[in-house]
Order: structure tokens, then C-alpha cells, then sequence
């Protein structure tokens, strides 16, 4: 099987995010950042079907020179290739552009059995670059895959989650999966496989090599400004026997005209 994973480079979720009030932009300058992790859950999955399976996992992400850093716990984690895409300089990037740089740079590298996403990325929560490629790849899409139960040469068959409950769908290959994190817990990556993602030389493919339209591969949607919500005011806590608080809570909202 030739598998390809896409790893978006986030923000650490264990900083508090800060807004410069200048730009109304989330400060990104001097903040650590980690594989998105649902990424690196898709990344085990696929390492998985093909330790029984055999084939190759490559490792993608468009972004800059920082985030080889995925890229090389991708290569430790198992992943035989890695690819970072650069996207043009001065462009802003969204959703859009930068599925349609993965979808240009997975036909050039392909032809792939199964490309894997996150089910989403864990700033931006917008979860639409799986889809958005498997659209522009003409390819058979499974969302929020939970388990991967059986593969053959022309299909797949895998649980996902549904509004309802759980789903079992087969699907024709080639497809996209975007994954949920019961797929597999990231393995450690050996010490041994960590020298030696260091030592890789990962290429850094532009529009050019990747057979992309330069124009075409900005963002759509301009965001005006990012803003933090108003803090809550605190609640208040009525004590007292079961009468005596209904009556104060019932004057309360009458109070803020609520009834
Ligand atoms: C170079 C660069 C510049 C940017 N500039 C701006 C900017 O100016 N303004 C702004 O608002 N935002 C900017 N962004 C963020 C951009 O909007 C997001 O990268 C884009 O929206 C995709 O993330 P998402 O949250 O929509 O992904 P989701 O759709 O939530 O992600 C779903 C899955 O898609 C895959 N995926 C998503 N992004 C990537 C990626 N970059 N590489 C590989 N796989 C990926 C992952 O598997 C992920 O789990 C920039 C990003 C990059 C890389």
C-alpha cells in the first residue's frame, strides 16, 4: 500500500493563545508548536496497515523551514518519505489554497492507495482540508473514521462515526480518510529512527514542481480580525432549603426581566 499522511504544524495547546491587539492576529512568534495530533493518530493507522500489508507511508505539510520539525517526527515515527510544500511567498494561506497545494503535490507524488488527514486541525477547527482534496483528487472520501477493519487491493472497509452512532462503510480505493484519534496511539519513535530522521534532507517542493497555478494558491477568505470573547461574569450560588432557593432564583430572573 502507498499510504500519504498530511501533518499540519499547530500551535501547542498547552499555551494560552495571545491576540496582538495591533494586527488582531494570534501571536505565532516565539510560541512552541506540535504535529496536529489527530494527524499523528492517522499517521499510526497508516503505519499499522502497512506493517501488515506492506508498502510505504510518506509524511506532507505545507508550510515553512519550521515546520520540517512534523515532517521529521513523521520520518521518526516510520514514514519512508517527507515533503514540505512551500507555499508562494507574500500570499496569505486558508482552508482552499492550501488543500489545493496538497492535492497538486499529491498527484505529482503519487499515485496514492489512501491519503489520511486529521479529522481536524486543533487551532483552526475548520476540518475542511480533507474534504476539499478528496474533491479536488475526484477521490472517494470517509470522514471521522474511527477504525480501520479491513483493506484489500480495490477497497476499504472502516467504522466512522455518524450523527446516529457508529457507521461501518466500504469504500473504493483510492480514498481519503480524515481520522479521529481512536485510530492509534503515536508510537514512540526508537532513538535509532530519530538520528536518522535529523539526517534526512526533506525536499521543499514550490508551485513550480508541484504543477500548481502560483495564482490560484492564495487564500480566498481574508479573516478581518481575531478577537477574545467577552470573560463571563461570575455566576452566583444560592444556598439554602429547596423553597428558599427557588424563591430567590425565581426573583432573580424576574429581576433580569428573564420571566
Ligand atoms: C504558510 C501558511 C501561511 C498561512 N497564513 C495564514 C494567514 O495569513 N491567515 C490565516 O488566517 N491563516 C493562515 N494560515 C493558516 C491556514 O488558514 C490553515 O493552514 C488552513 O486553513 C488549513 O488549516 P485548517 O485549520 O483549515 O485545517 P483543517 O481542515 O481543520 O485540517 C484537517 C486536516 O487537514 C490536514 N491539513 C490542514 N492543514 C494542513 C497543512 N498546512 N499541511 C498539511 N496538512 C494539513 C491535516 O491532516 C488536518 O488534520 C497559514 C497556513 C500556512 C501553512
Amino acid at each position: 500500500m502507498n499510504i500519504m499522511v498530511c501533518i499540519k504544524q499547530v500551535l501547542d495547546n498547552a499555551s494560552v493563545p495571545k491576540l496582538d491587539p495591533a494586527t488582531g492576529r494570534v501571536v505565532t512568534e516565539g510560541v512552541e508548536t506540535i504535529a496536529n495530533p489527530f494527524d499523528l493518530n492517522a499517521l499510526e493507522g497508516a503505519l499499522r496497515l502497512t506493517d501488515v500489508h506492506g508498502g510505504e507511508v510518506s509524511v506532507i505539510t505545507v508550510g515553512n523551514e519550521e515546520c520540517k520539525t512534523v515532517l521529521k517526527l513523521g520520518l521518526a515515527m516510520g514514514a519512508a518519505h517527507a515533503y514540505l510544500v512551500k507555499a508562494p511567498d507574500g500570499q496569505e494561506q486558508d482552508s482552499w489554497s492550501v488543500s489545493y497545494l496538497l492535492s497538486r503535490a499529491i498527484t505529482s507524488l503519487g499515485p496514492f492507495d489512501l491519503v489520511l488527514c486529521g479529522k481536524q486541525a486543533i487551532d483552526d477547527d475548520s476540518a475542511q482540508v480533507g474534504g476539499s482534496i478528496a474533491r479536488l483528487l475526484n477521490m472517494t472520501q470517509v470522514t471521522y473514521v474511527e477504525e480501520i477493519q479491513e483493506v484489500s487491493s480495490e477497497s476499504i472497509t472502516v467504522k466512522r462515526a455518524g450523527n446516529s452512532g457508529s457507521e461501518i462503510i466500504a469504500a473504493r480505493l483510492p480514498a481519503l480518510l480524515t481520522c479521529e484519534k481512536s485510530l492509534g496511539e503515536p508510537r514512540y519513535p526508537t532513538l535509532k529512527r530519530t538520528r536518522m530522521a535529523n539526517r534526512v534532507d526533506i525536499p521543499a517542493l514550490d508551485c513550480t514542481e508541484i504543477g500548481a497555478d502560483p495564482d490560484r494558491a492564495g487564500a480566498l477568505v481574508k479573516v478581518q480580525m481575531v478577537y477574545a470573547p467577552e470573560p463571563r461574569q461570575r455566576g452566583e450560588l444560592l444556598r439554602g432549603e429547596p423553597e428558599e432557593i427557588t424563591r430567590l432564583a425565581v426573583a432573580r430572573l424576574v429581576e433580569q426581566k428573564i420571566i
